[in-house]
């Protein structure tokens, strides 16, 4: 960890958030201020124990996200670069390592784990000193691991700074040598997403997964300095529209322009911000235009899978949006027809976007082309990165993919 500072205190109350805030926003910021704190009551009803390094008294606050890395392991080797405390929530357990090295966690059958010398039927915490970071799969990671016994396996999850988290989030999301002005947007992308998926934590145990299905993160061990730049260049940003967090989605491609939230999935809230925007900066990209042949067979089995069965006879775009994203495919076999969302066969069947511009059954497969790659809500980041090299800062890029949306330093 090369200095302390990076930490942030992102909700540190409504005197602050006043502070910055124009006087009309601040009962709104202030409610959100609120609702932060409510968020961080969330994150410590797993109990938080004492910090066991003197040193990480000097490290500022930060929201503090918890990141699955694992679930249901049997065992993990954990390694080490320098000083590790290792001890039960309410440390009844505890003892340290002060050299590099390896541990070696096991599931004990009983619903124990072992970890190192330590046996405990309660979650162990792994905590690096400040200049230590932990390994695991390849990932470093310099916040907390917990070691969550569970049955006869035990979950590995990530205690993280928020800011330390986006280190290891931007460089999986967007390549680390795209222009700054474009990972800057990311990162602000990233950072209200994330802020925003705490609102609403459904598991446990953990707020985030470290893939897809939240975003996908490697740890915050090992930092890119272009990646550094981004996050800590745009300290605390986040988008709000009215003065609320929204889900910052983004895409690689969207093949010409976005599309309204809707049309990927009907049942969310359209919002100007994701309402659609213009893209004139993404087509350098060989995301751009894409053709692919699926076989008969993966057509049929999707459809199968949601109830029709048959040989396939038609695939047919029965809807789509103006800018010609397909929001509906009718499929038709020798037994009948359905018609299903494109977002769900896209994800089944992995073609690459709805913005399908040619479409064939032949006699082995189905011939697919088209446009982008991604849902096309929100932010295009081949668009964005085609936008800083054409010299327009995050801002101006924010600007275009959210539209409506207000940059907020909530610091
Ligand atoms: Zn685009």
């Amino acid at each position: 960890m090369k200095n302390t500072t990076r930490f942030l205190l992102l909700f540190v109350g409504a005197a602050l958030l006043c502070a910055c805030a124009a006087p009309s926003k601040r009962a709104a910021l202030m409610a959100q201020a609120a609702k932060g704190q409510a968020n961080q009551e969330l994150l410590n009803r797993v109990k938080m124990p004492q910090s066991q390094d003197p040193q990480a008294k000097s490290r500022p606050r930060d929201v503090t996200v918890r990141v699955l890395l694992a679930e249901n392991q049997k065992s993990a080797r954990i390694k080490h670069t320098g000083k590790v405390y290792i001890y039960t929530l309410n440390l009844d357990k505890k003892y340290k390592i002060s050299s590099p090295g390896t541990l070696a966690v096991k599931a004990l059958g009983n619903g124990k784990v072992q970890v190192g010398t330590l046996q405990s039927a309660k979650t162990v915490v792994l905590e690096p000193a400040v200049n230590t970071l932990l390994g695991w799969n390849n990932n470093s990671y310099s916040g907390k691991i917990f070691i969550i016994p569970s049955g006869k396996t035990f979950h590995l999850v990530e205690y993280v700074p928020l800011e330390t988290y986006l280190y290891g989030v931007l460089p999986y999301e967007m390549s680390h040598t795209w222009p700054l002005e474009a990972l800057k947007a990311q990162a602000v992308a990233a950072r209200t997403y994330t802020l925003k998926s705490l609102e609403n934590v459904k598991n446990q145990h953990f707020d985030l997964y470290s893939d897809v299905r939240s975003q996908m993160y490697k740890g915050g061990g090992k930092q890119y300095d272009s990646v550094k730049q981004a996050v800590d260049q745009t300290r605390g940003e986040v988008l709000t529209y009215q003065d609320k967090l929204f889900f910052t989605y983004y895409h690689a491609n969207c093949g010409g322009g976005t599309d309204d939230v809707r049309s990927w999935n009907p049942s969310l809230k359209s919002i100007k911000p994701l309402a659609g925007a213009s893209c004139k900066t993404d087509s350098h990209s060989k995301s751009y235009k894409w053709q692919m042949n699926l076989p008969r067979s993966k057509v049929e089995t999707y459809a199968k899978n949601v109830g029709l069965s048959g040989t396939l006879k038609s695939i047919k775009i029965s809807r789509k949006t103006d800018t010609g994203r397909a929001t509906n495919l009718t499929i038709r076999t020798s037994k009948g027809s359905k018609t299903v969302p494109c977002g769900k066969f896209r994800l089944a069947t992995g073609i690459r976007s709805c913005k399908i511009t040619k479409l064939s059954v032949r006699k082995k497969d189905v011939h697919f082309e088209g446009k982008g790659y991604g849902h096309g809500i929100g932010m295009c980041q081949d668009g964005a990165n085609g936008m800083a090299k054409d010299g327009k800062n995050y801002k101006k890029i924010l600007k275009n993919y959210y539209p409506g949306a207000e940059l907020q330093k909530i610091q």
